[in-house]
């Protein structure tokens, strides 16, 4: 008898125990364990309940794709400036390269970088979305997320559109360094234009939400809403407690903890929040004022510039003979 004869023998006289059958169904993703209660969960009946544990309700973290399912109405979704590609302007390294960290991700997630905009119906009502990835590098902010949020934004301006933005970042890009930064600015510049305009901005901090993008576009909102127990916050905890030599309470960096000290709005749960989104948008829509309508031309040439691909950069992603 060969060794895989006995080895397949082995196999059938012995069924798979209970424990090792379970294993395997979760190892093929039939079955998924709660992180925070542990409960396993058919995993059909989890997306069914938007990721939500049914047993302690607690929001298990959702792609770019799912998110856009579970917000826009069917066949309603029409992605914005989904060409654009990160450069690697500074050639930087850490253990690892950039470029082969940005190639790994893109090759693990399909998407080009960490953000996906676009527009589409909430509820009939329509809206500019953009939806941050937190597979893709930490859904840390590049020039690319810093560009595609900001095209998103002056889009919403220019079509007269309530702007969405649901948020999961580590912070800034730091290995685009100086130019990760500058995104902070362009996009709260983008976002005063908007406002200015009279125009609804709702950023929805999801966990986890910190560095950078807490400290431009996620708390510029009209309204900001946040999935409940999420970690929000600017700097890490540690560091924090370092630096005043303070003890800092458990709760502190939550959505929960942000409500209760105004930084929040309201913590709407997953399962309510495009009915929440909706009614917001439909409750602000009264005061929009009208405008004179643009000229043609002129926003022709606008819309052309807001969906073009970027000017060729010296730096590209091909590597260097
Ligand atoms: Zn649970």
């Amino acid at each position: 008898m060969s060794l895989f004869d006995w080895f397949a023998n082995r196999e059938k006289a012995e069924p798979p125990s209970r424990v090792q059958q379970q294993e395997r169904e979760i190892a093929d993703g039939l079955w998924t364990k709660c992180p925070a209660c542990a409960v396993l969960t058919y995993t059909k009946d989890l997306q069914a309940n938007q990721m939500v544990c049914g047993e302690c309700g607690h929001h298990l973290r959702v792609d770019s794709d799912e998110r856009i399912r579970q917000l826009i109405d069917a066949k309603t979704w029409q992605p914005l400036n989904d060409h654009l590609q990160p450069t690697d302007p500074l050639q930087f390294r850490d253990r690892k390269a950039y470029q082969d960290r940005i190639k790994e991700s893109q090759r693990s997630t399909q998407l080009k970088d960490a953000v996906q905009t676009g527009t589409g119906l909430l509820d009939g009502l329509p809206a500019a979305l953009g939806v941050m990835d937190f597979r893709f590098m930490g859904g840390s902010m590049g020039s690319v997320v810093g560009e595609k949020l900001c095209r998103l934004i002056e889009y919403g301006t220019l079509e007269r559109l309530p702007v969405i933005i649901i948020c999961a970042s580590g912070g800034a890009r730091m290995q685009e360094g100086m130019l990760s930064l500058m995104q902070m600015a362009k996009i709260s510049g983008a976002l005063e234009r908007h406002r200015a305009a009279k125009l609804l901005y709702i950023p929805v901090l999801t966990h986890p939400t910190t560095g950078g993008v807490t400290a431009s576009f996620a708390m510029l909102g009209d309204l900001i809403l946040a999935e409940p127990k999420a970690t929000i916050g600017f700097a890490g905890r540690r560091v924090i407690e370092q630096t005043i030599r303070e003890k800092l309470p458990e709760d502190f960096q939550t959505s929960e903890y942000l409500l209760q000290h105004g930084f929040v709005d309201a913590i709407v749960p997953r399962t309510q929040l495009k009915r929440a989104l909706a009614q917001l948008i439909s409750l602000h829509q009264p005061f929009s004022p009208v405008l004179p309508p643009l000229g043609a031309e002129v926003k022709r040439l606008e819309k052309e510039r807001l969906t073009q691909p970027p000017i060729p950069n010296s730096q590209s992603l091909t590597p260097n003979p």
